[in-house]
């Protein structure tokens, strides 16, 4: 069989394949695993019943039910979901929207996968337009979706030494403004940032919507752990203002409804049209099951609730107590950092004298029961590209989830830190 360029571009080895298959590997091959690879949600038990509690209540009104099931919905979303939504956006993040401004996709990833290759790619006048991801490390799950080649400019960070045994990364705005030129076709960051949990300050997004404000390009923020949910992010600088220039992706994912394939763009109308076509030639229709669950937290507003009251605190306890295990299990002689851990599920270590690489540290932690995901998948694009294997730090760390239940993240911290030790410089 003979495949196109883009076939075999979609068909080769990525890093998001290796850890879905490694996630669904360890849930059915290797019970014994202690799973801190993946992006799953943890099973919040109020969210877990409200679930149940909607699931019931379509159940008892059957017609509800037969109508869900039986029906496609309009590509832009389902109508009831879009105007409860935009009610919703309004009143809680008073961002200034309509349905116009909401595009339901198969999830998050499907809206980066459309955003990043309606924007990037060959331009009319053949130049190719590029993305620009302003501090790596970030998300896995962008790194194989521009089919164009060589289309994300990605921008290394400074690191912060904030103790003995923390950092923070930051924007190299001065290195971000030489790396702006015309082939820019827009921004894009996560906030809070998979895999280090960092949450760009209020600062350093300002600076950001004026730079993409003065070229004319849109400022994409990926919330799929923010605001307005789940709300996993624990820094005080968590505000975002939208304004038509912003294209903000949502997610039900994080809220436990991963299996529902549902995410939402929220951007201009012209942009939101494009992604509604997109998806009718793409998929007919979106996944209506958690647009259904949904509506009706958001119309009495009680979703906002079980944010502030549940999940937020439920996930930034977590971030808490595994940090807790983690300098524990290391000892303060030791030479490790943790990232500061500002949002998301995620805790991303940097092992400053690791004799191996992360992706081999991953090969042994794997072969101790313990997965995690080796932190070189997450630097990518121009900015990871090696001058004379200047930039180690690439290669030294590693992001653990800390949404497993305690006693499975201890034990892997352990064997971690047992790992880490033998496997480091003194
Ligand atoms: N963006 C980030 C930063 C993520 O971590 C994920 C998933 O883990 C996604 C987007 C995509 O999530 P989904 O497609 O489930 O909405």
């Amino acid at each position: 069989m003979q495949l196109s360029r883009t076939g075999q571009q979609l068909s080769s080895h990525s890093g998001i394949m290796q850890l879905m298959e490694d996630l669904g590997k360890a849930l059915t091959v290797h019970p014994n695993m202690r799973m801190l690879g993946g992006g799953n949600p943890a099973q919040v038990p109020q969210m877990v019943a409200e679930w149940r509690n909607q699931l019931q209540q379509l159940l008892d009104h059957g017609d509800d039910v037969d109508r869900m099931l039986g029906n496609y919905d309009p590509p832009q979303g389902n109508p009831r979901f879009l105007h409860s939504l935009a009610d919703y956006l309004r009143r809680n993040c008073q961002w200034d929207v309509t349905e116009a401004n909401l595009a339901v996709v198969p999830g998050g990833q499907a809206a980066f996968f459309l955003l990043f290759n309606m924007l990037a790619g060959e331009r009319e006048d053949g130049s190719l337009a590029k993305i620009m991801l302003p501090l790596i490390p970030e998300y896995i799950g962008y790194r194989d979706q521009c089919l164009a080649e060589d289309a994300f400019v990605t921008v290394r960070p400074k690191v912060e030494l904030q103790d003995a045994h923390r950092f923070k990364y930051r924007i190299d705005l001065p290195a971000l403004e030489r790396r702006l030129d015309d082939s820019i076709a827009a921004i894009c960051f996560s906030r809070p940032t998979n895999p280090s949990g960092n949450v760009l300050t209020s600062d350093e997004v300002e600076r950001l919507q004026s730079i993409a404000a003065a070229r004319h390009i849109p400022l994409i923020v990926d919330n799929a752990y923010g605001n307005p949910f789940p709300g996993a992010i624990f820094a005080d600088h968590a505000d975002l203002v939208w304004n038509d220039q912003m294209i903000f992706s949502l997610s039900l994912s994080k809220l436990g409804l991963p299996g529902t394939r549902t995410g939402i763009v929220v951007a201009k109308p012209e942009i939101t049209r494009a992604l509604t076509q997109a998806m009718a030639i793409m998929g007919l229709a979106n996944g209506n099951v958690g647009q259904r669950l949904v509506t009706p937290l958001l119309e009495d507003n009680r979703l906002n609730d079980l944010v502030r009251n549940y999940l937020r605190p439920f996930y930034a306890n977590k971030s808490q107590r595994a940090e807790a295990v983690i300098r524990q299990a290391f000892g303060d002689q030791f030479d490790y950092r943790i990232h500061v851990s500002e949002g998301a599920f995620f805790l991303w270590l940097w092992f400053p004298r690791l004799k191996c690489t992360s992706l081999e540290l991953y090969q042994r932690l794997k072969d101790r029961d313990v997965l995690v995901v080796p932190g070189e998948y997450f630097f990518f694009g121009d900015g990871a590209v090696e001058q004379d294997g200047d930039w180690t730090h690439q290669r030294q760390c590693v992001r653990l989830t800390f949404s497993q239940n305690d006693q499975i993240v201890k034990e892997a911290v352990e064997i971690i830190a047992d790992e880490v030790k033998k496997m480091s410089d003194e």
